[in-house]
């Protein structure tokens, strides 16, 4: 058994999408019960999640959105179509504790610390791009935690590995031309954020070669997922050889959920933990950081966190 770092915040419950919205505080909630009544419960130290400052949000979007979304929620937020989702007065507060929570993983694992770490981030923030909202996501969580380790740590290579049912663009357009960030994305496809993550694109410039979006066909099982996993995504890896592997885990995946449309079960979120133990273990010092982004079906979004984290905890 290995100790699990948890970022946390009580904002991640309080940001408010609107009424029966999908991405509901509900979701981190059923997150926690998961881990507070986990077996393993003992073996999870939680903190509380800082706020992600002004520069480190700069390292990946342009203050001036930035300053826009503080003050649209300040004053009461509104609805906006980019986002498909509300912002209100606690909206850029949980964005800032959902950024700040990743850093505040980051440095206790690499210091030696921890070497897993896991925030059950809210707002998301995989479809967040530079200078706009999208996608349930104000702040590009994953994109902020990547370059903030490599600005500060001596890493010259990190994997994000993005397993949301949607395609992770926001974290794509952040690292298309960076070399330093293995992007990769197992999604389905024909999904929002619709004409994005083909298997054709694969990044610009010093970046080429550093994207690997792997789309899969709607009503996926656990099997073709992990055909795929075996077949382009673990030798991608090793190749790459990561210092740190950092997840965007999304659990919109799972057979319960409908509004991914795949047909995983919670088991293959074991699976997923275990071969990213032994990918991590190659390279990274079994350095692993998860952010939740997606997974709306309450009781499969809570048994996949729960099996991917105590396997991870399991080690
Ligand atoms: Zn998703």
């Amino acid at each position: 058994m290995q100790p699990l770092l948890l970022a946390y915040h009580e904002l991640f419950t309080i940001h408010d999408a609107g009424p029966d919205h999908p991405e509901s505080p509900e979701r981190i909630k059923a997150v926690m019960n998961a881990v507070k009544n986990a077996q393993w419960r003992d073996h999870v130290k939680i903190v509380e999640a800082r706020v992600a400052t002004e520069d480190e949000i700069a390292l990946i979007h342009d203050p001036k959105y930035v300053e826009a979304m503080r003050r649209l929620c300040e004053a009461g937020g509104q609805y906006l179509p980019s986002m498909e989702s509300n912002v209100g007065p606690e909206s850029y507060p949980a964005a800032l504790r959902a950024a700040g929570a990743g850093l505040t993983l980051a440095d206790s694992i690499m210091n030696g610390e921890f070497k897993i770490g896991f925030a059950p981030t809210r707002p998301p923030g995989h479809h967040a791009i530079y200078n706009r909202p999208m996608g349930f996501s104000i702040l590009n969580n994953i994109a902020i935690l990547a370059q903030y380790i490599l600005d500060k740590y001596n890493i010259e290579r990190i994997c994000i590995l993005d397993f949301d049912v949607h395609h992770g663009n926001g974290t794509e357009a952040a690292f298309w031309e960076e070399p330093k960030v293995l992007y990769i994305s197992l999604h389905r496809d024909n999904l929002f954020p619709y004409d994005k993550g083909r298997l054709k694109d694969t990044g610009n410039g010093e970046g080429e070669g550093f994207t690997l979006n792997v789309p899969l066909p709607s009503g996926c099982d656990d099997e073709t997922f992990l055909v795929a996993f075996d077949r382009y995504v673990t030798p991608k890896i090793l190749n790459y050889g990561p210092e740190i592997i950092l997840v965007s885990a999304g659990f919109d995946g799972h057979i319960r959920d409908i509004i991914g449309g795949m047909r995983y079960s919670s088991g293959l979120y074991e699976v997923i933990a275990d071969n990213l133990l032994a990918l991590a273990d190659a390279n990274a010092e079994g350095r692993v950081i998860t952010l939740l982004e997606g997974g709306y079906e309450l009781k499969g979004l809570a048994e996949g966190v729960g099996r991917y984290l105590g396997r991870l905890i399991k080690g």
